[in-house]
């Protein structure tokens, strides 16, 4: 982020914010909100460049996405500089997550499109597959909007814009206010790999531009953020019937099994709820770790997260919080906690040695689901452990949520695990992994309840940038409708006789 402080400006100009960095606290630079008519200025121009784009064959479309890739290589250090200074995270995160990510992105869409948005050869059924043949066309949908948070400015842009833009279609992307110039990473990429002029439009500014986007002429809107502005985005897109997908906040549990191997378990709970400082969509939330093995897991946990290293230059490994509100909501859910009897074993309280928007890595335990923390979204470095009679107990207090994004199941046996995720309502579930489905781009991701609608990756998703367009072909030229007036008694006799035979359900009343 940064901190986003509104700037004086005289009456009749635009809102401008200004950025500063969370971990340092120093200024960034200043942003200029776009508004209404920039939207719609940037819609008319995404609209004229849209139908040459879609004329191009896949290859030539892929061929962009490979100068992509290589201006992301190419230029990854200077990125990951931007990412950094206004997020707070460390290099290896700004690199694993926003460059590698965007790059495996990229590369997997531009190869796979072509498969995947192919004219589709449907099998009928019964007496239609004697008469008639269908096709299915993936057709773009024209200018999408992509609006995303701060979390992951740069793959949470890139990702959806990559996918329409293969599709066939123009983007406007607004990247969050909390990242602006992380936000302009893709418009230079794009730029630079020689993407069309007008197919992409960065629109800078806060809520009331992502309002207009969501207002405006667009053919869909693809919303990553949190759930309270995902409602208000359903209600706009609901307005003009703009299909839109929501990709929203969870509070992702972690099942941890008797059989368990503690020592992965205890590193994938660190890895799960202190990646990217906790502020990662599929997150380890909450763990439920059985009784047998609880004391050993916690001690196991606290072990490891008293060997983090927090830090706002050089090599650490838990950042600041990307924003003031974040770290306010995050002192909300502790106090909030312990004042109702959690006990805090590290951690629990801003870091007194840094000077920017840190929180120490927190471990709780003695939590139950009368806390904020185990039913509201943290989205920061906190790990709250329950202690739970048996498995069934972990499985009834994960579905005690009003989010469903992702969980994690440990346990050594996968089929076990495999059992146990088909029973948590969540969008997806990681066996022994900590949540990694939003990168295995092969499988849809999205979540259920309060977390969302709709998917990203996988063959849904990318279609879901697209119409799909049956195509009905008679094989026999019409010949049959052309035959069908006029109605008559005698045909529909015909026609029961004919429903009797292929539907009747026994010998006897199919001939009768
Ligand atoms: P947010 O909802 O505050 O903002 C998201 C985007 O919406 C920003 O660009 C913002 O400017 C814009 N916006 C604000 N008001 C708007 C309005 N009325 N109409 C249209 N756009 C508007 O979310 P955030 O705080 O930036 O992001 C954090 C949230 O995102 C967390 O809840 C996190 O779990 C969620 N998230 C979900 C996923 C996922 O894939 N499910 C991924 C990352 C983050």
């Amino acid at each position: 982020m940064a901190i986003v402080t509104p700037v004086e400006t005289p009456s009749g100009t635009r809102r401008r914010l200004a950025i500063a960095n969370p971990a340092t606290l120093e200024p960034i630079g200043e942003i200029e909100v776009q508004t209404a008519d920039d939207v719609k200025a940037a819609v008319e121009s995404a609209r004229k460049a849209q139908p040459a784009w879609a004329a191009l064959s896949f290859d030539e479309r892929a061929r962009v996405m490979r100068r992509v890739l290589q201006v992301m290589l190419d230029r990854q250090e200077e990125f990951i500089d931007i990412v950094v200074s206004e997020t707070g995270k460390s290099h290896t995160e700004a690199l694993m997550m926003e460059i590698f990510s965007t790059c495996d992105a990229v590369n997997f869409y531009a190869k796979r499109a072509a498969k995947i948005l192919a004219t589709e050869k449907v099998r009928l059924h019964g007496l239609m597959a004697m008469m008639k043949q269908a096709r299915i066309l993936y057709r773009p949908l024209g200018v999408v909007g992509v609006i995303s948070p701060w979390n992951g400015p740069v793959i949470l842009s890139m990702n959806p814009s990559v996918q329409a833009l293969m599709a066939g279609n123009a983007v406007l992307l607004k990247p969050s206010e909390v990242t602006p110039f992380s936000g302009q990473i893709p418009r230079e990429v794009f730029q630079e790999a020689g993407l069309p002029e007008g197919l992409f439009h960065v629109l800078v500014g806060d809520g009331e531009t992502g309002a207009a986007l969501t207002a405006s002429d667009v053919d869909k809107i693809s919303f990553t953020g949190s759930v309270e502005t995902g409602r208000k985005v359903a209600v706009a897109c609901a307005e003009r019937l703009t299909p839109c997908t929501l990709e929203l906040g969870g509070k992702d549990a972690m099942i941890v099994c008797e059989d368990v191997n503690i020592d992965n378990a205890a590193g994938g709970a660190v890895a799960g709820a202190f990646m990217n400082t906790g502020q990662y969509c599929c997150g380890t939330e909450r763990v439920y770790v059985v009784e047998p093995v609880a004391d050993e897991f916690t001690r196991k946990v606290v072990g490891r997260v008293s060997q983090l290293r927090q830090g706002a230059s050089g090599e650490f490994d838990v950042g600041a919080i990307f924003w003031p509100r974040q770290l306010e909501i995050i002192e909300e859910h502790v106090a909030d906690a312990v004042a109702k009897g959690a006990r805090v074993l590290c951690g629990g309280r801003r870091n007194p040695n840094l000077e920017g928007l840190f929180f120490e890595p927190t471990v709780l335990t003695d939590v139950n689901h009368d806390m904020r923390i185990m039913r509201e979204e943290t989205f920061g470095p906190v790990l709250p452990i329950m202690r739970v009679r048996d498995e069934e107990h972990a499985i009834e207090l994960a579905n005690d949520s009003s989010y469903g994004l992702s969980g994690t199941v440990w346990t050594r046996e996968k089929r076990h695990g495999l059992e146990i995720a088909r029973r948590i309502d969540s969008g997806s579930v990681c066996v022994n992994d900590m949540a990694v489905t939003y990168g295995v781009l092969e499988t849809p991701f999205g979540g259920v309840k309060n977390s969302g609608i709709g998917h990203v990756n996988g063959a849904s998703g990318l279609r879901g940038y697209c119409h799909a367009e049956p195509v009905i072909i008679d094989r026999f030229g019409g010949r049959q409708v052309a035959s069908m007036y006029p109605y008559s008694r005698k045909r529909d006799e015909g026609m029961k006789r004919m429903m009797k035979l292929l539907w009747g359900t026994s010998l006897g009343r199919r001939l009768s």
